[in-house]
C-alpha cells in the first residue's frame, strides 16, 4: 500500500470511529436467554442455556437504578432474549421499564413464534406502556405476516428488526479461548459492539460477554471477566460511564475474532465448534 493509502486508511478509521462514539445509547434488559428456536452460532448462547429466568425483583432494581442515574440520555431500551415473551412476568416488566424510562422508545425483541397465544395481559401491557414488537424473522415454517397483523389488531406498534431468512445473513461471533487476538483491533471491527446488556446486575458492552456463562457451563471452556469487563449496575452514575464501556476495547474483546463471519441460517447442534475456534 502507498503511503497515501496508509493516510486513507487511517483518516477513514478515525472518522469511523468518531461516528461511533455519537451513537445513541440504547439499554438491553436480558430477561432470559433461554429459546423456543435452536440457532447455530447464537449471540446469546441460547442453545446451549437453561430454562432460567431472571428475577423481577432484580430486573426492576436494575432499571429503576439506570433510569434514575441515566435515563435521560437512553434513547431505547430493550426487553431481550433468549425468546422474551417466555418471560413469566412480561407484563410486569414493561411496567417497570416504561415506569423507569418514561419516553424511551421501548422495544420487545422476539422470534414472534409465539405472540399468537399471548393473553390478554400482555397486549394490555405492550399497549399501556407504548411498548413496539421488534420480530425478527428466521427461515423457519411459520407466517410472520400473520403476526404482524395481529399486532396491529393489537393496536400494538410492530417493525421487523432483522430479516435472517436469505442465506448467508447469520453471523458467526467466533471466540479465542487464549485470547490471543488484538482487542483494539477485535473491538474495532466488531458488530456486536453497541449491544450493552444488562443482566446479572451488571452492564456490559456486548451480549457476547454478558451471556458467556452459558458457554462455560458446558465445562469446555473458562472465559473470564476481568477488570474494566463490565461495571456492576450499582456503580453506574452516568451514562458517560456506560458510553465509555461501549466506545472502548475491554479485555474480553481480547476473546473475540472480528469481524464475524457471514453464514448460511442453520440449526444448533450445541457443540462448543459453533461459537469457539480452538486454533
Ligand atoms: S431465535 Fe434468536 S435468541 Fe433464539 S436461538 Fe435464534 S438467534 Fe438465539
Ligand atoms: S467483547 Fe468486545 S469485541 Fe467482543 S463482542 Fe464484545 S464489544 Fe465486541
Amino acid at each position: 500500500m502507498t503511503a497515501m493509502g496508509v493516510v486513507n486508511k487511517i483518516s477513514r478509521a478515525v472518522r469511523r470511529w468518531k461516528e461511533l462514539k455519537k451513537e445513541p445509547l440504547h439499554l438491553e434488559f436480558i430477561v432470559t436467554d433461554y429459546c423456543n428456536l435452536n440457532c447455530r452460532g447464537c449471540t446469546h448462547y441460547s442453545p446451549l442455556a437453561r430454562k432460567e429466568f431472571v428475577a423481577i425483583d432484580e430486573l426492576k432494581r436494575d432499571m429503576a437504578h439506570l433510569g434514575a442515574v441515566c435515563g435521560s440520555e437512553v434513547e431505547d431500551v430493550y426487553l431481550i432474549g433468549g425468546e422474551t415473551l417466555l418471560y413469566p412476568q412480561l407484563d410486569e416488566a414493561m411496567d417497570a421499564l416504561r415506569g423507569s424510562f418514561p419516553s424511551q422508545r421501548l422495544y420487545v425483541f422476539t422470534n414472534g413464534l409465539i405472540l399468537g397465544r399471548m393473553d390478554d395481559g400482555f397486549w394490555e401491557s405492550a399497549r399501556r406502556n407504548k411498548a413496539i414488537i421488534a420480530i425478527t424473522r428466521y427461515p423457519v415454517k411459520f407466517d410472520y405476516d400473520a403476526v404482524e397483523s395481529l399486532c396491529a389488531q393489537e393496536g400494538v406498534e410492530v417493525r421487523v428488526f432483522g430479516d435472517r431468512r436469505q442465506a448467508d445473513t447469520f453471523f458467526r461471533f467466533a471466540l479465542d479461548p487464549e485470547g490471543r487476538q488484538n482487542k483494539y483491533v477485535s473491538h474495532f471491527k466488531c458488530y456486536n459492539r453497541g449491544c450493552v446488556s444488562v443482566v446479572d446486575g451488571y452492564v456490559y458492552p456486548c451480549s457476547i460477554s454478558a451471556c458467556i456463562k452459558h458457554l462455560n457451563r458446558t465445562g469446555e471452556t473458562k472465559f473470564e471477566h476481568r477488570r474494566g469487563d463490565r461495571i456492576a449496575v450499582g456503580d453506574v452514575r452516568s451514562a458517560a460511564q456506560i458510553k465509555r464501556l461501549r466506545d472502548h476495547a475491554v479485555p474480553f474483546c481480547s476473546y473475540c475474532k472480528n469481524p464475524p463471519k457471514t453464514v448460511a441460517y442453520g440449526l444448533s447442534k450445541r457443540e462448543i465448534s459453533e461459537w469457539v475456534d480452538k486454533k
